[in-house]
């Protein structure tokens, strides 16, 4: 449903040089179906999350929704007698207090929405279309009145999910959406996100710099490393054997609830911080602070191939993972064993 390729974004500044946001990053998204992306902070997720809902423009590649190229012509289709709205990709943001006016009205804010996109032609048929908007993320109609520092942060996220599907979207992008709410909280708007998901059929892209958040919620994960994905599969598959060295890294940071399982599990640390994304390391970005790192990898940088068995869509860009056919969680538990002795 939503394809992106070799989307590629590079910001010139004064003072830093030219930040390389995103280096061709390609990914694809079935209908109904939840992609995780996720990297630590500076990796490009919120840049991406700005080129899919077209608040920017990249500096080269495409993003097709339904076969459409978003960046090509513009302009919403209007096609025979009856307008035909395109099904567009709309945005909910971490913290929906920062976009929301405190001298405006939930009500109004939510009517401002509909009225820009000429989605209601009345006031009766605004108020009605509100209040469907407010049930549908669980709040009292009364809502409607009430300001926005008069809600608690997780009413706030519900608003800001209402005001992303005013214009009956094909795809949300929830950038961190949760990450500021507190656990229970969080919990009931991740509940919240799965029923209108199934009930609307939504397809999301779940963009957290915590594998752990994203794990309750995605069926796939991207896993971005410096502006570009170095691992992509299902879920399970790479939760099981995370291919990469940096997803074993990550993975290993996410506490597991069993805690004779946690005990029992080696944590795999990387060493060192993420390069400054205007100076990114040549050949594989990830090699200065690769445990696994080999000559190669700093002068070719590893093209994101299939990893595994045939047909699960996993993908992986390591020239060692690649080379062995061995995941890097067993790579990295054989290496430390290696040099544990030493
Ligand atoms: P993330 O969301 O994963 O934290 P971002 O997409 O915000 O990452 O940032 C990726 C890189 O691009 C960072 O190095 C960041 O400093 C840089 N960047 C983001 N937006 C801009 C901008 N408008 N101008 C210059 N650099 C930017």
């Amino acid at each position: 449903m939503i394809e992106v390729r070799d989307l590629v974004k590079h910001y010139r500044t004064r003072g830093r040089g030219t930040v390389h946001a995103l280096d061709g990053v390609s990914f694809s998204v079935g209908r109904g179906e939840t992609l995780g992306l996720v990297g630590e902070s500076g990796c490009g997720k919120s840049t991406a999350a700005r080129l899919l809902v077209q608040l920017e423009r990249p500096t080269s590649g495409q993003i097709l929704l339904d076969g459409r190229d978003l960046l090509a012509g513009g302009h919403r289709s209007r096609s025979g007698r009856g307008r035909r709205r395109s099904r567009t990709i709309q945005l909910v943001f971490q913290d929906p207090y920062a976009s929301l006016d405190p001298r405006q009205r939930v009500g109004d804010a939510l009517g401002e929405v509909l009225t820009v996109h000429r989605l209601v032609s009345d006031a009766a048929g605004r108020r009605r279309r509100i209040g469907e908007l407010l049930e549908m993320v669980g709040l009292p109609a009364g809502t409607a009145d009430r300001y926005p520092h008069q809600l608690s942060g997780g009413q706030r996220q519900r608003i800001g999910i209402a005001r992303a599907l005013a214009v009956e979207p094909a795809v949300l992008v929830l950038d961190e959406a949760l990450s500021a709410l507190d656990v229970s909280v969080r919990a009931e708007v991740m509940n919240l996100l799965a029923r209108l998901r199934r009930e609307l059929g939504l397809t999301y892209i779940f963009i957290s710099h915590d594998l752990g958040m994203v794990r309750h919620i995605a069926d796939r994960i991207a896993v971005m490393y410096l502006g570009q994905v170095v691992e992509i599969g299902s879920w399970d598959t790479v939760s099981d054997a995370p291919a990469h060295p940096y997803t074993a890294a990550l993975n290993s940071a996410v506490p597991v609830a069993d805690p004779v399982v946690e005990a029992a599990r080696p944590a795999l640390t990387v060493r060192g911080e993420v390069p400054d994304a205007a100076r990114p390391p040549g050949g594989c970005r990830f090699h200065p602070r690769c445990p696994l790192a080999q000559p190669i990898c700093s002068s070719v940088n590893p093209a994101l191939e299939p990893f595994g068995p045939a047909g699960t869509g996993h993908r992986v860009s390591c020239h060692v993972v690649e080379s062995a056919q061995r995941p890097a969680s067993d790579l990295l538990l054989a290496h430390r064993q290696e040099h544990s002795g030493e």
